[in-house]
């Protein structure tokens, strides 16, 4: 039985720089239309949803749907799974978005963990970076949550900027730590193909920051939110006690679940399957059951789960992958030996994890896999 369902929303109000995220903008029909197919794939797989542990909206911005929309689908969640106390249920959203009502509506339906893309709190930044709110928007939406009820809160934030100084990260970092929040997702600008910010770095417009400057600063995020309380518990998240995603958990850790919604991705007894990505082709396949929509696509299952599980700074239980594998991990793999050796991964009670040093180098560790 399958414990996570991911539901892909991939709408913007607009697109920003950095992202490579499967997203577009569209006409309010044709977001009508796709919700009506997503609630069409849901309640074709509902039999395999009884179990359900973790129930994640992401996009795109679903917060950035009509309130009626939005209501549509929720209705339709929870008409069509279980969703109870324990169950946590979460959805990505942009600032701006967050009005009172649209609070309530997630409180309303069951939704307790909320996740908001900041990014930073500069204007300067966020307006190269294209986002569409400003500081108070940030602090309106954190207010809004609370007074909903909703306590269990992330903000997405970016590092190593273009032309950002310490000194900013530092002001962003101070910022971050006034809001009354359980999660924290710090990750570095990274140069995706395909994006606004690669063709202006290729046509020489902007650069990016170099390694040891990058190294710099994640050294700051993770120094700055470990003294004020977060646990460090994944290379790029912080939560506060008893707060890790466990919806993100399940990614990490390999296991398996359904992912529904165009150009979402599921893994289901051992097998990775992607959904139709156009959207249009999403809907018509859908509502008039055409195809399976679903793909099926090679996997190196041990690869993933030793990259995804190093990311975790507990690490990987070595007697659990070599069973699971039937493998000798640090016979097989001899070059963790000399990560050891250099002081980038260290043995602690039966696990292997990155050290600090080993953080700031994860992709050359990464690479032999
Ligand atoms: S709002 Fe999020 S999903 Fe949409 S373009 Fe920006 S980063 Fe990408």
């Amino acid at each position: 039985m399958l414990t996570a369902l991911y539901i892909h929303v991939p709408f913007c109000e607009k697109i920003c720089v950095y992202c490579d995220f499967h997203k577009e903008i569209a006409t309010l029909t044709k977001k009508t239309k796709y919700i009506d197919a997503l609630i069409k794939e849901l309640i074709k797989n509902k039999d395999t949803l009884k179990n359900i542990k973790t129930v994640y909206i992401g996009g795109g911005t679903p917060s950035n749907l009509p309130l009626d929309l939005l209501e549509k689908l929720l209705e339709a969640i929870n008409e069509n799974i279980n969703i109870t106390n324990e169950v946590e249920f979460s959805i990505e959203t942009n600032p701006n978005d967050i009005t009172i009502q649209k609070a309530l509506l997630f409180s309303k339906y069951n939704i307790n963990r909320v996740s908001v893309g900041v990014q930073t709190f500069n204007n300067d930044h966020l307006k190269f970076l294209g986002r569409t709110h400003n500081k108070s928007d940030v602090i309106n939406a954190v207010n809004n949550l609370h007074k909903a009820g909703i306590n269990n809160i992330n903000i997405d934030m970016i590092f190593s900027l273009v032309k950002q100084t310490e000194a900013e990260l530092r002001e962003d970092i101070k910022e971050v730590l006034k809001l009354d929040i359980t999660h924290l997702s710090y990750y570095s600008l990274i140069l995706e193909e395909k994006t606004t910010l690669y063709h202006l770095y290729n046509q020489n417009k902007v650069s990016m920051n170099s390694e040891d400057i990058e190294a710099l600063m994640y050294n700051i995020v993770i120094d700055s939110l470990v003294e004020n309380g977060f646990n460090h518990y994944e290379i790029s998240n912080f939560c506060k006690d008893g707060f890790e995603s466990n919806h993100n958990t399940i990614y990490w850790k390999n296991l398996d679940y359904l992912g529904i919604g165009s150009g979402s991705h599921s893994l289901i007894n051992n097998k990775r399957f992607y959904n139709e990505s156009n959207v249009t082709k999403y809907i018509n396949d859908t509502m008039n059951d055409i195809d399976e929509i679903k793909v099926e696509y090679d996997t190196e299952p041990l690869r993933e789960e030793l990259i995804m599980g190093l990311r975790l700074l507990k690490g990987i239980n070595i007697n659990d992958i070599n069973t699971k594998y039937n493998i000798d991990l640090l016979e097989d793999y001899k070059e963790l030996n000399e990560f050891i050796k250099k002081d980038l991964l260290v043995l602690d009670n039966g696990f292997i994890h990155f050290t600090r040093k080993g953080l700031m180098l994860g992709n050359l560790v990464f690479g032999i896999f």
